[in-house]
């Protein structure tokens, strides 16, 4: 009996991301095996387990994580998810990922990466605070403005920031520990902009990517049709955001469905709606449709900006979309990316699409450390040129792979992706840094 093709399928993140730090690695020429295990592999992982006091009076134990993937460019960076699927190689490929993305958009950080696994769906908020500060109490020195700085993920927002930064600051005190955590709200030392950052930085480089012309048959947002997976942070900012810079959003979704409108929603009723209701779906005038014809819809360009692995072998072969702009971190599995390409389906890679939140993240720390406040127009002209810098930079990097690719591999192996690009830049900008340090005893 035939098995469905998905099980075969490796949803593993970490696999996903060694096997895509593989490929890139197939375009690099001279590099030292130990250099690659050094790379790939996280230089830290802590474990903690807690109890928590529920409204209930009963006591719930929770399991965190902490991975430091690397700090050689500088203090690691990454979120902190709350969400029941969180295991340690979820957190260990995020992680990875922030070590590549923070080394494309050539910030001062590392990669790092956090979770709790819970469901935020079914705590208060008072629970949640206890978490919060529980959790950070038993990461200790582990966290800090120096050595590894957290900031929202799934599920975590601007009070979880707050909470970690008073926290820390208790544990601190007489120092300015504001830096020890970004995505906190403006009044307790945030950056205009953060919130909005991952979208806008997405949107920023859409834009410069198409361009380049790099994308068949599209050149322009101005009335593209667009798709988007996710309503939370990332998804309904960057809906309204790509609709602000004319294009038409056909369908959006969050984890109870999907919905579907030809004539394009408004991703601001759209909020709302889900804000009084508790969900997209239902919204008045759009179809409901299945997450998964989200995906495979008609539109020219897709954004998953939920979880990872949603597009794979099984869904793949059906995606319509002529770009697909990755908001979320690793949405695609490795195996899908291969497909996409024969399609001539163009990715956005993650760790340049949705960079814009770990580039302001980096301003909030510059403001915290400097007590500063910059203006949004600075900050917006700051991560505008971030972006692009970081699209031409891959593109560039993408061009070059090409041309050998052109010269020497005889169709035998297939083109460069755009995230063969960008790794490639990542790899050489961190094996770089390493030699320079010279980090051997
Ligand atoms: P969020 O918690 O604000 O929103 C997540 C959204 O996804 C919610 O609307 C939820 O309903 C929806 N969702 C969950 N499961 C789903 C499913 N199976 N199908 C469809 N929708 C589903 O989280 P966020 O901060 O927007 O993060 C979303 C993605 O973007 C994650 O992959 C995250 O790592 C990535 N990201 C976020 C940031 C940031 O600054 N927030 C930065 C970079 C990358």
């Amino acid at each position: 009996m035939d098995m469905p093709v998905r099980q075969s399928e490796e949803l593993n993140l970490f696999v996903n991301a060694q096997r895509q730090f593989e490929r890139a690695l197939t375009w690099i020429d001279d590099i030292k095996v130990g250099l690659i295990d050094y790379m790939i592999n996280p230089q830290r992982t802590i474990h903690v387990r807690f109890p928590v006091y529920m409204d209930d009076d009963s006591i719930k134990n929770f399991h965190g994580f902490r991975v430091l993937h690397n700090r050689v460019r500088g203090p690691g960076k990454g979120g902190i998810r709350y969400h029941p699927d969180v295991t340690e190689a979820e957190v260990t490929a995020l992680a990875t990922f922030m070590t590549w993305k923070t080394a494309v958009v050539d910030i001062p950080f590392g990669g790092g990466k956090g979770g709790v696994k819970c469901n935020p769906k079914e705590l208060s908020r008072a629970e949640l605070r206890r978490i919060t500060r529980r959790f950070v109490t038993e990461l200790g020195d582990n966290i800090g403005p120096h050595t590894d700085i957290p900031a929202p993920d799934v599920y975590t927002d601007q009070q979880t920031m707050a909470w970690i930064y008073d926290t820390f600051d208790m544990m601190h005190p007489g120092d300015n520990n504001l830096a020890v955590v970004t995505g906190k709200p403006l009044d307790v030392g945030g950056s205009l902009g953060r919130e909005e950052a991952t979208a806008q930085g997405s949107l920023y480089a859409t834009q410069q990517l198409l361009s380049h012309g790099v994308v068949p048959g599209l050149d322009t947002l101005e009335g593209a049709t667009v798709a988007v997976q996710g309503y939370g942070n990332a998804g309904s900012i960057a809906a309204r955001l790509f609709h602000e810079a004319g294009a038409r959003i056909v369908a959006v979704s969050d984890s109870r469905g999907a919905i579907y409108s030809n004539d394009g929603l408004d991703p601001v009723q759209v909020l709302q709606y889900k804000e009084e209701t508790g969900s997209v779906v239902g919204y008045p005038g759009s179809t409901a449709i299945s997450n998964e014809e989200l995906l495979t819809c008609e539109c020219d360009v897709l954004i998953p900006a939920a979880l990872e692995c949603q597009i794979r072998v099984d869904n793949a072969p059906d995606v319509k979309a002529k770009l697909i702009v990755e908001d979320a971190n690793g949405p695609l599995t490795f195996a899908a990316d291969a497909i996409l390409q024969e399609k001539d389906i163009v990715v956005l890679p993650d760790i340049v699409a949705n960079a814009g939140g770990v580039v302001v993240s980096y301003f909030e720390w510059v403001q915290n450390l400097e007590n500063q406040q910059w203006d949004l127009e600075k900050v917006q002209r700051k991560l505008k040129a971030k972006m692009d810098q970081a699209v031409d930079d891959t593109v560039a990097c993408w061009n070059g792979l090409n041309e050998r690719h052109k010269g020497g591999f005889n169709g035998k192996k297939p083109g460069p992706l755009l995230r063969d690009a960008a790794l490639v830049m990542a790899i050489n900008r961190l094996a770089t840094v390493i030699l320079q340090r010279d980090i051997w005893p």
